[in-house]
């Protein structure tokens, strides 16, 4: 098959998978633009135009984004740690010149990234002549400034605030130590670090939600969503892939936070999106790069849609690090059954992902073990007693399993998915990367064998992006592939 070739699915039509969601949410804030490419001058030249791309697709504004970087020359960058199950980004190509953050004219948005709970954290200044605002989010009353460069211990007790100094006083006026969010901002937008042991330094505002069952708090880094990809960008992605890869990676990710600030399923109301694996990987200004930076902001606005021309719709555009060679559908995943996040074969990972994330090693688990991890991970799976069976009850057609039985030492018998399974057993000294594999009885013990891909290896692959991207491919191009049938349209 020609690499240009993209296979074409018929148009998913109806919305009734997403009846449930409030009108204005169905489309978000999603429209074309007449014109205004964002796109730097040396991307405006159109190397080659692409067949099967929604009519809607405005091709003034995505000019810029057929343009064809040529594949870099070192075919082993990327291959040894792709980083969409989190991991360290690539070396930071730019170190010299310093990352630079693009600075958004237009309209603000911001974005609630809940990065971490704690009891206690440290808080650092900006090194810079900067003066750091301490307060009540809801009063929306200033009470406490702090001065440049200094460290602070916050936690508290007993539902009571205490910003501790240098001396271990508690500095906080009393209005303030009661407040249900405390907010940290720096007059100057200087970046502000905040962290448990080491600090990393985070853009916008730190807001630290107060929780009314214990002394823990939620701490959530505010700020506007293409200051939040600056920092996903590298995070999910090797900052010395190419550039192609690096595009198609901004605009995924922009869409998935999107779609998790206007239409997720979020069971709280404290922030929009995760900062981890389970979402997306998000480190703040840690990690950041020219190179990245630049994917995001060439990118900035552009989200993919499905959907009629003037009814699209944004949609999770869920991503991982290596297929397998073949994505997974995402019905069976995370129920939802959108023609552009349908499975289909990958020809281009192979060529980036290492051997044993593309192909992994057998693993071995006590059966003892299998039933305690389960339980400790669904509690309600007691009322199997012990689970002395595993029956796979549903493989995809290329072998992911989908859905599996597991049979209690009572008779009883629960069913859950593939991908839980697999999630509930991984671990590092049992790494079953994925729910793409063989399971085979041995007596005591399951043995997972054949294994395949790195991830749930629904939508993106990210290896295979880069792939993709070494090969000539842009970043639609990528994009189409493996979101097929999708309408790239500019959000704002
Ligand atoms: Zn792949």
């Amino acid at each position: 098959m020609s690499l240009l070739t993209i296979k074409k699915i018929p148009r998913f039509r109806g919305y009734f998978f997403f009846g449930n969601l409030k009108p204005a949410l169905r489309y978000c804030d999603v429209h074309k633009t007449e014109g205004g490419s964002v796109l730097s001058e040396d991307l405006t030249k159109p190397k080659r135009r692409i067949m099967n791309w929604g009519l809607a697709v405005s091709l003034f504004f995505m000019a810029g984004l057929y343009s064809c970087d040529r594949p870099e020359t070192n075919m082993s960058a990327g291959v040894s740690d792709n980083s969409g199950s989190g991991q360290r980004a690539g070396p930071d190509v730019s170190r010299r010149s310093g990352p630079t953050v693009p600075k958004r004219s237009m309209n603000y948005i911001p974005i609630r990234v809940y990065l971490w709970e704690s009891n206690s954290i440290t808080v650092k200044t900006p090194d810079v002549s900067s003066v750091v605002s301490v307060r009540d989010s809801e009063s929306n009353q200033e009470n406490l400034s702090l001065s440049a460069g200094s460290y602070y211990h916050l936690y508290r007790n007993s539902d009571i605030w205490n910003l501790e100094d240098k001396y271990g006083s508690n500095i906080l006026p009393e209005d303030l130590k009661n407040a249900n969010i405390l907010e940290f901002q720096s007059r100057d937008s200087n970046p502000i670090s905040v962290g448990i042991k080491r600090v990393k330094p985070y853009l916008g505002i730190i807001q630290c939600q107060g929780g009314s069952a214990s002394d823990g708090f939620a701490v959530v880094n505010v700020l506007d969503i293409e200051d939040y990809l600056a920092g996903v960008v590298p995070a999910e992605m090797p900052a010395y892939w190419h550039k192609a890869a690096l595009r198609a990676q901004a605009i995924a990710a922009r869409t998935y936070a999107l779609y998790q600030m206007h239409c997720g399923n979020q069971n709280h109301t404290g922030w929009d999106i995760g900062s981890g694996q389970a979402s997306q990987v998000y480190n703040g200004l840690l990690g950041q790069s020219r190179r990245t930076n630049e994917a995001v902001h060439e990118t900035q606005g552009l989200v993919l849609t499905f959907g009629e021309p003037g009814e699209e719709k944004i949609f999770p555009t869920f991503y991982s690090s290596v297929c397998g060679g073949h994505t997974q559908d995402a019905a069976p995943v995370f129920g939802l059954a959108i023609a552009s996040l349908n499975g289909h074969e990958c020809y281009f990972c192979q060529g980036v992902a290492p051997a044993e994330k593309y192909r992994w090693p057998e693993v071995a688990i006590d059966k003892d073990k299998v039933n305690d991890l389960l339980l400790k991970r669904y509690p309600a799976l007691r009322r199997l007693d012990r689970i002395v069976d595993i029956k796979i009850l549903e493989k995809s057609e290329y072998g992911r399993n989908v859905r599996v039985e597991l049979i209690g030492s009572n008779g009883k018998t629960s069913r859950i998915r593939g991908e839980d399974l697999r999630l509930s057993l991984t671990s590092k000294e049992t790494p079953i990367l994925s729910s793409w594999f063989r399971l085979v009885d041995d007596g005591d013990r399951w043995r997972f064998t054949d294994g395949q891909g790195w991830g749930h290896g629904v939508g993106m692959c990210q290896c295979g992006c880069q792939q993709m991207a070494m090969l000539g491919r842009n970043c639609v191009e990528i994009l189409q592939f493996y979101y097929p049938d999708a309408v790239l349209l500019r959000a704002y």
